[in-house]
């Protein structure tokens, strides 16, 4: 190896940089890689030539790279190990006998670049089905051939049912990017934790969504006449609680109870249990709830109107609030979905 004076000051950058850090000579050996570099491509960086670690056309032969005029090169590189991280590779000749490697780690916004295309992709799906019923049906109609009123307002019954669950998907999708976006702030009013709750009992008694089941509410509270008051946006903790009690009632068995307890052990925090007896929710399942369109039964929660958005949008929610969820079912049995609120001191 050439004896090639490596500059303090790359030395020097090269440990505090977020970057991983490499130098060769002008063959291509590697003459110093900074711990980031190790982390991304093995430790046995040192001595090796840099087209035995990275193989790849662009590096086949180094001292070549740079034959044309630029002295810069820049490319993609996926690593061959489990994590599979995608590097961004920026190689710069610095003089002579000395060849900087910049390796930008982009992992991260692959991931989520992922995310946001299955999201789209799911969407898409999502909203096809209930479009391609519906079409099928109006093209059914418009033949002509159906002639029977009642067969006609069957179709236009299920088709007032498909229009509707695209309407909810909408909502949601639309409900979802709005927490989303604001999530890293937090709310600028406080509420009181019992006007939402109070406000989510009153409508699903009104809208009649109860099957046969009973909502008890339950305050366990040393002193149940003082207020409770949360920094919080009362829409979005009302559809916090709108979600979860509508959830409690679709996935509970008929003529059971719907218990919301209040539980408080210390000033810092308010406990909200909402309660519910039904299947429940299998443990291998529970961390995955409030992924976007998880559903544990696919075909049964589009049936009764799911959209497998409504755990996704209060755990946004919640992020906002800096609120805590936990989740705890029993098969045919309790399922109780947990909200610790951080109490606002008045
Ligand atoms: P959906 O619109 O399908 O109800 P959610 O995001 O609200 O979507 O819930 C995701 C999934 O979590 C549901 O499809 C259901 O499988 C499960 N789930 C939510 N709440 C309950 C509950 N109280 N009991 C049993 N399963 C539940």
């Amino acid at each position: 190896m050439n004896n090639v004076l490596i500059p303090k000051s790359i030395k020097n950058i090269s440990k505090i940089l977020d970057d991983g850090v490499i130098l060769t000579d002008e063959e291509g050996l590697i003459i110093l890689a900074n711990s980031n570099a190790q982390e991304f491509l093995g430790k046995n960086l040192l001595n090796n030539n840099i087209s035995k670690i990275l193989k790849v056309k662009e590096l086949k032969n180094f001292n070549k790279v740079f034959k044309n005029k630029s002295n810069k090169k820049e490319f993609y590189y996926q690593t061959n190990d489990q994590l599979k991280r995608s590097l961004i590779v920026k190689i710069k000749k610095i003089n002579k006998t000395l060849f900087l490697i910049l390796l930008l780690d982009m992992t991260l916004q692959r991931n989520l670049e992922k995310v946001r295309r299955d999201f789209v992709a799911n969407v898409s799906h999502e909203l096809r089905s209930p479009l391609t019923s519906l079409v099928g049906f109006i093209e059914t109609l418009l033949s002509g051939n159906v002639n029977d009123e009642v067969t006609r307002s069957k179709f236009l019954k299920i088709m007032d049912e498909e229009a509707k669950r695209m309407n909810r998907l909408i909502d949601d999708i639309l409900s979802l990017s709005r927490v989303e976006t604001e999530e890293h702030i937090s709310p600028s009013t406080s509420i009181s934790i019992l006007d939402p709750i109070n406000s989510v009992i009153a409508s699903i008694k009104e809208r009649g969504l109860i099957k046969a089941n009973k909502i008890i509410f339950e305050d366990l509270r040393s002193n149940i006449n003082d207020q409770c008051f949360i920094i919080g946006n009362f829409y979005e903790v009302t559809q916090v609680f709108t979600n979860l009690l509508e959830n409690a009632i679709k996935y509970g068995f008929d003529d059971t109870e719907i218990i919301i307890k209040l539980e408080q052990f210390d000033e810092k925090e308010i406990i909200i249990n909402v309660i519910n007896y039904g299947e429940g929710i299998p443990q291998k399942y529970i961390d995955r709830l409030t992924e976007r369109f998880f559903r544990v039964d696919k075909a049964r929660s589009r049936k009764i109107g799911g959209t497998g958005l409504g755990l996704a949008i209060v755990k946004h929610i919640l992020i906002r609030h800096r609120a805590k969820m936990s989740i705890k079912s029993e098969l045919n049995n309790q399922t109780i979905f947990s909200l610790n609120f951080p109490v606002s001191q008045r």
